[in-house]
């Protein structure tokens, strides 16, 4: 088993820490550091297309769609410096993490052709339709449908339904949506993996406002929405398993460099706790101290996983990951809360939280998304532990 990297990884380290900070101390200085969605978004938008041409946006696809054929270590050391560079939050998550590489693995040729660079360079931009009011965890429980009905290239997809909580569905291009198109089926079967043009008369998007004053997710209405019959990926009735197969990319690499970004939280935590005299407290200390051991673990158990990861794919110690980070960083945040005392509760004008705060709020919601910490205790149980499975309805 490896801990490290090897002299040709950090020479790569070397070349994009360059990379990103000539870029953030020079032309895009205006968007370091911005660890909130909706700040300065035009010109992040531009950032996108900066690190699309320079090729540091998608480095783990082939080169043909864009990226660089990075391996996993690459991947997780060009996140790291990413996080360490202060670089901003980036709004193309969606298309590069999720949609992109879902098509890598189960698109046509066609699809690929269509839809990889135009995420690679920044230039449309993606949302997830899995989320219903009644259909989260039970995300088998879909009732969006849609049929083939007549239209131009061999007929149109025509969908109707609701979809919720759909994280930056106001600026996306285009979905990957989860629906039925099966009449009559339940549960898993049934099922079909549709990619759908945003921007057209068919779809209403209503954002939803947050505690954190941000409206990061929305509410999407399809009422007669449109797609080419072309644009289901995998087989008609069964993209389960497409579905399945976005969610293990959304648990599992993407989040394997994000470390660095939480040693920014950490670090933003302890410069309060000196601030405010808190750091002399000796339980403030030991909570300090726990956080940071916390930290150590997950990237330590990240490195364990890499250097086990087989043909690209992660093993089942993977598994665990997630509900160590997300668990971990709500933790941090009721210190970060404890640290800043009553300040804690106060914006400044116009309604605008400071770091500390900021991961706080928004560490409310990393045990629900991607699957709650008692969907992942299943998982575990399941999947990586091969218990019985959990009973579920017919
Ligand atoms: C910030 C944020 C962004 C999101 N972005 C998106 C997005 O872009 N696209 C999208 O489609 N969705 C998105 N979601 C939705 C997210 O996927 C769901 O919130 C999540 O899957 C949980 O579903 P739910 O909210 O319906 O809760 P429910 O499924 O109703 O769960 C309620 C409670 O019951 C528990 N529970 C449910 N089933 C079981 C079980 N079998 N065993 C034990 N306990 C169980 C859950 O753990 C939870 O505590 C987002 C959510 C958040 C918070």
């Amino acid at each position: 088993m490896k801990l490290g990297f090897t002299p040709e990884e950090e020479r790569f380290r070397d070349e994009a820490a360059g990379w990103l900070s000539a870029q953030l101390d020079g032309p895009f200085k205006d968007v370091r550091g911005i660890t909130s969605m909706s700040g300065l978004l035009e010109r992040r938008m531009e950032w996108e297309r900066a690190l699309g041409q320079a090729r540091w946006s998608c480095i783990g696809w082939p080169r043909q769609y864009g990226g660089r054929d990075a391996t996993l270590a690459e991947q997780v050391i060009f996140a790291e410096e990413y996080a360490r560079a202060r670089a901003p939050w980036r709004i193309g998550h969606l298309g590069i993490e999720l949609a992109g590489p879902t098509i890598l693995a189960f698109g046509t040729q066609a699809q690929k052709d269509r839809f990889l660079l135009p995420i690679a360079r920044g230039e449309e931009f993606w949302c997830q339709g899995y989320s219903e009011p009644n259909a989260g965890s039970d995300l088998a429980n879909v009732r969006t449908r849609a049929v083939l009905v007549d239209g131009p290239d061999g007929g149109e997809w025509s969908l109707h339904g609701q979809k919720v909580w759909t994280s930056l569905a106001q600026f996306a291009d285009w979905a990957f949506v989860v629906c039925r198109t099966e009449e009559g089926s339940r549960g898993h079967r049934g099922l079909s993996y549709l990619l759908v043009p945003m921007r057209q008369a068919g779809v209403t998007v209503r954002p939803i406002r947050q505690l954190t004053g941000e409206a990061e997710f929305s509410e999407t209405f399809f009422a007669d929405a449109r797609t080419a019959a072309a644009n289901v990926v995998g087989l008609p009735g069964e993209g389960w398993k497409v579905a399945m197969g976005t969610l293990a990319f959304e648990r599992g690499v993407s989040t394997l460099g994000q470390q660095m970004s939480f040693r920014n939280e950490l670090a933003a935590i302890v410069s309060a706790a000196r601030g405010n005299g808190l750091i002399d407290d000796p339980l403030i200390r030991q909570r300090l101290a726990q956080a940071h051991i916390g930290l150590k673990l997950m990237r330590y158990s990240a490195l364990r996983m890499l250097s086990n990861a087989q043909a690209g794919k992660l093993s089942n110690e993977a598994y665990t990951y997630k509900i160590f980070w997300a668990s971990w960083r709500r933790t941090l945040g009721e210190l970060a809360i404890d640290v800043l005392g009553p300040r804690g509760e106060v914006a400044a004008a116009p309604y605008e939280w400071d770091l500390p705060q900021q991961v706080f709020l928004g560490s409310r919601a990393d045990t629900i998304y991607g699957g709650t910490n008692q969907i992942q205790r299943n998982i575990i149980a399941e999947r990586a532990l091969g218990l019985p499975k959990e009973p579920r309805g017919s």
